[in-house]
């Protein structure tokens, strides 16, 4: 790594009780909205840990906010267990927060966090009218962990496959250079070859930028705890199907902004002496020159797998 200069050294410490401290010359912090999960997923020891969801209020996240920006923040990141589930304690919902959080002066944009797809279904058409604000990135985390009905039934999920797909595709209609992350579980109890194909025909449909894929362990206190599961090697077989089917999805996604130019800004160091910095749809585009927090118009030159590469 070159020597950094010109990195101020940003202390959150002070800031809040709930946040983070972060490292120096990273520019993005997160802020929880909830705490909790009214969800009944049998595999998840988060909401026993957690409890049931409680929302903080609108002005306690909007203060978090502007003290963040304050402080030098380029990127608020809204985190919770289920974001699509904020308010339902409190009479409010995520966009009416999201109305509010993008009124805050200042230079920043906004990653919303990973929501539950019955959740999201429910306030996707008005969560994508307060995306077009240039204060949130394009970008959504909707984790549907399983194609196949049975296995949703097992995890209690509560949600329709369908819905997911469908929340996606209202998505890509909007955003259609937006990125998607999601999440899928392999190897869950009564897991069988047609439920996995079941769960990559979803992926090949809709072709998520991020796919993060868990190997099922199972945790105790959980109902699913003492289920029986498949064979270790079979999961991890699978687990590396859906790897390679997901690289080839990835890949071609990032290809498509060969030749184009963006604005990025540069949010952390790279490798071998570059920054990462990110476009108005939260890609990681590598570029060679600059420092922390530059705003720079770029023209993409390649692309790999999982960033875009920039002059
Ligand atoms: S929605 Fe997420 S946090 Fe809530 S119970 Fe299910 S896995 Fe756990």
């Amino acid at each position: 790594h070159l020597p950094l200069t010109n990195v101020r050294k940003i202390d959150f410490s002070s800031s809040h009780g709930k946040l983070p401290i972060l490292k120096e010359g990273n520019l993005a912090v997160g802020i929880p909205i909830a705490e909790g999960c009214d969800g009944g997923c049998s595999f998840c020891i988060s909401r026993i840990a957690r409890g049931r969801l409680r929302s903080f209020s609108e002005e306690e996240i909007i203060e978090s906010t502007r003290m963040m920006v304050e402080k030098g923040a380029r990127e608020i990141r809204l985190t919770a267990l289920d974001t699509g589930s904020y308010g339902q304690d409190r009479s409010s919902t995520l966009p009416d927060l999201l109305d509010k959080v993008t009124e805050v002066p200042g230079e920043f944009k906004i990653r919303i966090g990973m929501m539950e797809p019955e959740n999201a279904h429910s306030i996707m058409d008005r969560l994508l009218e307060t995306m077009r604000s240039d204060k949130v990135y394009k970008f959504l985390h909707i984790p549907f962990q399983s194609g196949d009905p049975l296995i949703l039934r097992k995890m209690g999920r509560q949600y329709k496959i369908e819905k997911f797909i469908e929340a996606v595709e209202k998505f890509r209609k909007i955003y259609p250079d937006g990125m998607l992350s999601t999440d899928v579980i392999v190897g869950f109890p009564h897991e069988t070859l047609d439920g996995l194909r079941a769960t990559v025909k979803v992926v090949r449909t809709v072709r998520p930028e991020i796919l993060n894929i868990t190997k099922y362990s199972a945790r105790p206190g959980t109902a699913a705890y003492s289920w029986k599961t498949p064979p270790n090697n079979q999961t991890a077989q699978w687990s590396q199907i859906m790897s390679e089917i997901h690289k080839e999805i990835s890949e071609e996604s990032m290809k498509r902004f060969v030749g184009r130019r963006m604005d990025v800004t540069l949010m952390e160091e790279g490798k071998n002496g570059t920054f990462i910095g990110r476009d108005a749809n939260y890609h990681p585009v590598v570029v060679r020159k600059g420092k922390i927090g530059d705003k720079r118009n770029v023209s993409i030159l390649g692309s790999s797998s999982f960033y875009l590469i920039a002059n």
